[in-house]
């Protein structure tokens, strides 16, 4: 069965991470057509005047699965997130992060295994923020009962879905009585009314970062608002390797954009040194959905090809800097190709 994906290389390390995680795709037998969209500073560059084409989104639309590299947002000049706009325009309303320790990284902790959803369309990423008068700006964090409702659902369903125990919603609803009042009272009815089978349980976010840098084994589903989620996936990336393992996916009811976690690095962009095993970690999490959206198992079967490869690189050290080895970005990608067959 072929699948058309929408490939957006973005900026930064965006073109060489998803230029690796491309070629592996090209070599695995997933049975991909490619169409190549653009967004970001990469969006003016190709000629558009705004870094959101609506051809953009359009082919993403019609497709309905996407692969993404990071985006700049320029700083100022009245640009508004690509990122954020591209996940509201498409109704991309849940992203999932999986954080899982990989055999052979050492860091403080083995066996890390959670995953964080976070609502994708609302609270603090609103974007409306005011001057009140000279010298004081306000900001508002929105809570809607139906988004609210849908990310809590989405998290239990996933948890049911994948065997999983536990859901813990972090939230701030001691100070924020009546937005993270909201975001937790849908949580708990979803619990209640429809997943009593899954643990659920509550953690006001500060002591929750204690408690999960302390010991991360307790957490299992990370069920967070918007700026929350943002945060906590940085924070739980770091509890296994950093941002160059962290994968990421947004699902929406018919839009589906594959993006790892970190941002366009521009420290590193161009060097041929960043890591793409976040995004091939995502363009794994791609053929999975499709495997099971389109009951496709030689996507399911192309995906354990390649987790199977990337894992044996890194056991054999066989890994780029970050990681504490000396491969480049598409040396990696290199290696994961040789070891497809092995
Ligand atoms: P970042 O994730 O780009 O970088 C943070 C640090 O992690 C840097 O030191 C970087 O070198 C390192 N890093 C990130 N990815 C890496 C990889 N694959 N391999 C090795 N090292 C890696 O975060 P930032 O510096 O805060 O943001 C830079 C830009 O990216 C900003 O313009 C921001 O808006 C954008 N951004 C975009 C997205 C997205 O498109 N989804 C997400 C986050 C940030």
């Amino acid at each position: 069965m072929n699948h058309t994906i929408v490939m957006i290389p973005g900026d930064g390390i965006g073109p060489e991470v998803t230029g690796a995680t491309r070629r592996i795709l090209d070599a695995c037998g997933a049975e991909l057509s490619w169409i190549e969209r653009h967004a970001g500073l990469a969006a003016l560059e190709n000629g558009s005047d705004v870094l959101l084409p609506e051809e953009t989104l359009d082919t993403i639309r019609e497709h309905g699965v996407a692969l993404k590299g990071p985006c700049t947002t320029p700083i100022g000049g009245g640009f508004s997130s690509v990122n954020v706009a591209l996940r509201k325009q498409l109704d991309t309303y849940a992203a999932v992060r999986p954080i899982r320790s990989l055999d052979g990284v050492k860091t403080r902790y083995e066996d890390v295994d959670i995953v964080v959803v976070r609502e994708n369309t609302e609270g603090l990423y609103s974007g409306i923020e005011n001057v009140i008068t000279k010298g004081v700006i306000t900001s508002l964090k929105v809570a809607t009962e139906p988004a609210c409702r849908r990310i809590a659902e989405f998290a239990f369903r996933y948890a049911r879905s994948r065997g999983r125990k536990r859901v813990t919603a972090f939230h701030k609803a001691n100070i924020m009585k009546l937005t993270d009042g909201l975001f937790i009272r849908c949580a708990r009815e979803a619990h209640e009314v429809r997943y009593p089978e899954i643990e659920y349980d509550e953690v006001i976010i500060d002591a929750g970062c204690m408690r999960i840098v302390r010991d991360p084994s307790g957490f299992d589903i990370l069920l967070c608002e918007n700026l929350y989620g943002d945060v906590m996936s940085d924070l739980c990336a770091g509890l296994v390797g950093g941002l160059g393992v962290t994968p990421g996916a947004n699902f929406g009811d018919d839009a589906n954009v594959f993006e790892a976690v970190h941002g366009t690095a521009p420290d590193i962009a161009g060097k041929n040194v960043a890591n793409p095993l976040a995004m091939i970690m995502s363009a794994v999490m791609m053929l999975n959905h499709l495997a099971e959206t389109r009951d496709d198992p030689s996507a399911r079967a192309a995906a354990m090809r390649i987790r199977d490869a990337y894992n044996a690189c890194i056991a054999a050290r066989e890994r780029t800097r970050d990681l504490g080895g000396s491969l480049g970005t598409s040396e990696f990608a290199d290696a994961v190709i040789n070891r497809l067959d092995a």
